[in-house]
């Protein structure tokens, strides 16, 4: 399974946590989106594909795990 990160390019834009809601979150004092759950099966890793699809920065990157 995929794990997921944020990085510091992120822009705070929100389209991960709209995307994946519950495994993005934001971080309002930070200014800055983070992986609050990992995905645990296929259909969780594609939503949070999506939101690193989504991400207009490239903030988000994974590993293989
Ligand atoms: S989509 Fe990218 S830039 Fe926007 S909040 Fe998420 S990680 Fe940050």
């Amino acid at each position: 399974m995929k794990k997921f990160a944020v990085d510091e390019n992120c822009i705070a834009c929100d389209a991960c946590t709209i995307e994946a809601p519950g495994f993005f979150s934001m971080n309002e004092d930070e200014g800055c989106a983070f992986v609050s759950t990992q995905p645990k099966n296929k259909s969780e890793e594609e939503l949070c594909n999506e939101a690193l699809e989504a991400c207009p920065v490239e903030a988000i990157s994974f590993t293989e795990g």
